[in-house]
C-alpha cells in the first residue's frame, strides 16, 4: 500500500525521509547492537543522540545561549500548569490572550493558581481573527503575558509577535514551531507538543530562558519544577528516548531542506495555494481574516454540509485523509505541516476543483 497524504492536525505526518532513516536505523543503531528504543538514556550513544538534536536545535531556531532546552513529557498540555507554577513568582496576576480554543484550555488551568487578566479576547468574532496590538491590555502587575501564536482548531494565527515590555512573554507554539524563522529572543518561554511539526507524540520541548528558571509556587511537584530538568540534562527521569531521536532526524532534515529560511518559503506557497483555491469559489469558505490565516491548519467549509461526507470519501479514494473538521468546527481542516510535501497540497487543490465541479 502506499502512503497518503495525510491532513491530520496531530499526531501529523512526518518526513519521509525521516521514517525510512529511522527504518534503516531500527534494529541497530550504528554499531551499537541495539535499537535505540533499548538504550540506556544515560550511556554513551544515547547521549550523544541527545546532544545532537539539541545542538541541532539550536543551531536551526539560532536559540540564543542564555535559554535552556528542555525535552520534556506530559505535552503542551501541562504546559498550561507548569508556566504558571514558575513564573508567577510572587506574583498573583498574569495576562493571557484569549484567541481560541487551545488559549483558552491554558487560561482555565492558570485560573486554578492565579488571577487572569483577558489582555485580548476574540472570542466575539468567534475566533476568527488576530487582535492587533493597539487592542492588548496588559496589566503592570502581571507576572507574564500568555498566548497562542496559531490557534490549531480554527486556523488563526498571529501574523506579529506582541510587544510586552519586559514582562517574559510565553508562546503556546505546538503547532507553529519551526514553520519559519522567529526571534527567539522575543520570547521568555516557547512550548511545542511534538506531535505536529517536531516528531513523534510524547515528547514536549519548552525553551526557557535562564533567569526565568528556579522560583516555583509552594507545592510544585519535583516534576513540574523547570530547574529539575534543566539541572538535570532533561534527565532526571527517563526521557521519551526514542520521540527525542526521531525529532532529532527532523531537525537535521531541516537542515538539508537549507533551515527554516527555506521552509518558510515552501509553507508560505502551499498555504497561498490553498486559501487561493477556497477564496477562488464561492463552494468553498473560510470565515478568518486574512491576516490572520494560519498557514499550518486551514479549515473550510463546502456550502451544503451534507457533501461533508461524499467529500471525504472521495478524498480518501485519492489518498487524501483526515480532512475532518474538529468537531466543534464542522466541515474540513487541512492541516499542512512543514512534512506536507507540496504535491499533497497540490492533490488537495485538485481534488477539490473537480468535486466542486460535479457537486456545486
Ligand atoms: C495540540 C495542541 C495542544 C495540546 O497538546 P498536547 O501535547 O496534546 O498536550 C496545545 N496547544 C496547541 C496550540 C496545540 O495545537
Amino acid at each position: 500500500m502506499a502512503r497518503v497524504f495525510n491532513f491530520s492536525a496531530g499526531p501529523a505526518m512526518l518526513p519521509q525521509a525521516v521514517i525510512e532513516r529511522a527504518q534503516q536505523e531500527l534494529l541497530e543503531w550504528n554499531g551499537s547492537g541495539m535499537s535505540v528504543m533499548e538504550m540506556s538514556h544515560r550511556g554513551k550513544e544515547y547521549m550523544s543522540i541527545a546532544e545532537k538534536a539539541e545542538a541541532d536545535l539550536r543551531e536551526v531556531m539560532n536559540i540564543p545561549a542564555n535559554y535552556k532546552v528542555l525535552f520534556l513529557q506530559g505535552g503542551a498540555s501541562s504546559q498550561f500548569a507548569m508556566v504558571p507554577m514558575n513564573l508567577l513568582r510572587g506574583a498573583g496576576k498574569a495576562d493571557y490572550l484569549l484567541t481560541g480554543d487551545w488559549s483558552k484550555k491554558a487560561i482555565a488551568e492558570a485560573k486554578r493558581y492565579c488571577q487572569v487578566n483577558l489582555a485580548a479576547d476574540t472570542s466575539e468574532g468567534n475566533f476568527t481573527r488576530a487582535p492587533a496590538q493597539s487592542e492588548l491590555t496588559l496589566s503592570a502587575d502581571a507576572a507574564y503575558v500568555h498566548y497562542c501564536p496559531n490557534e490549531t482548531i480554527r486556523g488563526v494565527e498571529f501574523p506579529y509577535i506582541p510587544e510586552v515590555g519586559d514582562k517574559p512573554l510565553v508562546a503556546d507554539m505546538s503547532s507553529t514551531i519551526l514553520s519559519r524563522e522567529i526571534d527567539v529572543s522575543r520570547f521568555g518561554i516557547i512550548y511545542a507538543g511534538a506531535q505536529k511539526n517536531i516528531g513523534p507524540a510524547g515528547l514536549t520541548i519548552v525553551i526557557v530562558r535562564e533567569d526565568l528558571i528556579g522560583e516555583t509556587i509552594a507545592g510544585t511537584p519535583t516534576m513540574f519544577d523547570y530547574k529539575t530538568h534543566a539541572d538535570n540534562g532533561s534527565m532526571y527521569n527517563t526521557p521519551t528516548t526514542y520521540s527525542w531521536y526521531v525529532a532529532g532526524l527532523v531537525f537535521e532534515w531541516i537542515k538539508e531542506q537549507g533551515g527554516l529560511g527555506k521552509i518558510a518559503e515552501v509553507n508560505a506557497r502551499k498555504a497561498d495555494k490553498l486559501y487561493a483555491a477556497i477564496d477562488g469559489s464561492d463552494f468553498y469558505a473560510n470565515p478568518v481574516e486574512v491576516s490572520a490565516r494560519s498557514w499550518m491548519n486551514v479549515p473550510f467549509t463546502l456550502a451544503n454540509a451534507e457533501l461533508d461526507a461524499p467529500f471525504l470519501a472521495g478524498a480518501k479514494e485519492r489518498g487524501l485523509v483526515t480532512l475532518k473538521g474538529h468537531r466543534s468546527v464542522g466541515g474540513m481542516r487541512a492541516s499542512i505541516y512543514n512534512a506536507m510535501p507540496e504535491e499533497g497540497v497540490d492533490a488537495l487543490v485538485a481534488f477539490m476543483a473537480e468535486f466542486e465541479k460535479s457537486h456545486a
